[in-house]
């Protein structure tokens, strides 16, 4: 405790707070939402067409895109639309956001806990292999922090079991891997988030990016109540008939037009926002040397991480604990978080779904000592410096 305090002294100098994330907001972006706000068509319409086009456009391969408000949303359209319901059960990496699973359990379906690889934090598909019931209809794949899965791999156990596809990748824009950009893979469904802290951001919203147009007119239909027609084509002509009908219970997960016009200003920065942050990554790998951790892998050659988080593991045998280190950074002003506490140790999960010690072994020594650090576009290296700095004080 004592050296614990000496640690947490506050700087002599006084180098700022450095938050863990901050989105960049500019003028374009306050410009975008203005005009919006002047036009009158304030929900979903030309807006939201526009995103869905350009999103769709950026990634290629004819994708079609939804455009919702969350991502979580999006995965509950997505399991929805690929057919998930009672009696069924889905694949899902413990190590992961709860919405990826909750979204299941929406469904009435029941969720099935995969470990994580030691190295990559992707789910592990030989443990899946072993876990799989007759019962599973699909699998989820997260792309943790912006790491790229081995979709082939993915893919390729997803057809061998008969599986439907559903990608997370509220982390992973721009995110290629052997090649190809995530969201053009042939997943049944790619969802990405665009929350205030996500790689692009609309303050909150989702995009749902599929190849199968079954699966898009179904989450078209089912984000906006069950509508055979959007609002928007039944109000934007004069004298438009007023006729719609109503085909299934559908859900309110409309984007607005508002959320659109800073997610069409944020998309045409998607590359410059993903090298600052692969700038600010590469320098904490040179900073961080030697530590007693395990840093984030970079992606495998002909891929591409989004560095959308940078966290890391403080090894059993280092000098001070995960807690310690946050306790030090937040002592000198600097933000941490810990993605994630794994869904089995939750309450909830661990009730619905009892496990031995052992199950998910990997995920659970990456979590004791799991912290991540700052990285957002703009971070400076002089930020970059001084996160190092108390990790190696607190460490070396
Ligand atoms: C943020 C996040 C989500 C949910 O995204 P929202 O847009 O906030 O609904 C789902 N999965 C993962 C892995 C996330 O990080």
């Amino acid at each position: 405790m004592q050296q614990l305090r000496a640690i947490a002294a506050p700087p002599a100098v006084d180098y700022g707070k450095i938050p863990c994330f901050r989105p960049v907001i500019g003028r374009a972006e306050i410009e975008a939402v203005v005009e919006v706000l002047r036009s009158a068509w304030i929900t979903t319409g030309p807006k939201v067409r526009e995103f869905e086009a350009k999103f769709a456009d950026f990634l290629g391969g004819g994708v079609e895109a939804v455009a919702v408000n969350s991502a979580t949303a999006g995965l509950h359209l997505a399991a929805e639309a690929c057919g998930i319901g009672p009696g069924d059960e889905v694949i899902v990496p413990t190590l992961t956001f709860t919405a990826t699973g909750s979204v299941i359990r929406y469904l009435g379906a029941e969720v099935v806990l995969v470990d994580v690889e030691a190295d990559t934090l992707a789910i592990d598909l030989d443990q899946a292999e072993r876990r799989i019931t007759p019962r599973c209809k699909a699998i989820m794949a997260v792309h943790f922090g912006g790491y790229p899965c081995d979709m082939t791999r993915v893919l390729s156990f997803a057809r061998r079991h008969g599986l439907k596809v559903i990608e997370d990748a509220a982390h992973a824009l721009p995110t290629f891997r052997d090649g190809r950009i995530i969201g053009s893979w042939e997943s049944d469904a790619c969802v990405f988030s665009f929350y205030a802290t996500k790689p692009i951001t609309t303050g909150e919203g989702g995009m749902i990016v599929t190849r199968d147009p079954q699966i898009a007119e179904r989450a078209r239909t089912m984000r906006s109540h069950g509508l055979s027609r959007d609002a928007f084509d039944r109000f934007r002509k004069v004298g438009a008939s007023w006729a719609y009908d109503v085909v299934a219970p559908g859900y309110k997960y409309n984007m607005t037009d508002v959320a659109a016009a800073l997610g069409i200003v944020q998309l045409r920065r998607v590359y410059a926002l993903q090298a600052s942050r692969e700038r600010v990554a590469e320098h904490y790998f040179a900073r961080l040397a030697g530590l007693p951790i395990d840093c984030p892998a970079p992606a495998p050659s002909g891929s591409r991480h989004a560095w959308h988080l940078f966290p890391i593991r403080v090894h059993e045998t280092a000098r001070a604990t995960r807690d310690h280190l946050i306790a030090a950074l937040t002592a000198h002003e600097i933000g941490t978080s810990v993605h994630y506490r794994p869904l089995h140790q939750m309450t909830y999960w661990r009730e619905r779904y009892p496990w031995k010690p052992g199950d998910f072994a990997v995920a659970d020594r990456y979590f004791a000592g799991a912290l991540t650090l700052p990285l957002f576009p703009g971070m400076s290296d002089a930020q970059v410096d001084r996160v190092a700095q108390i990790v190696r004080r607190v460490l070396a």
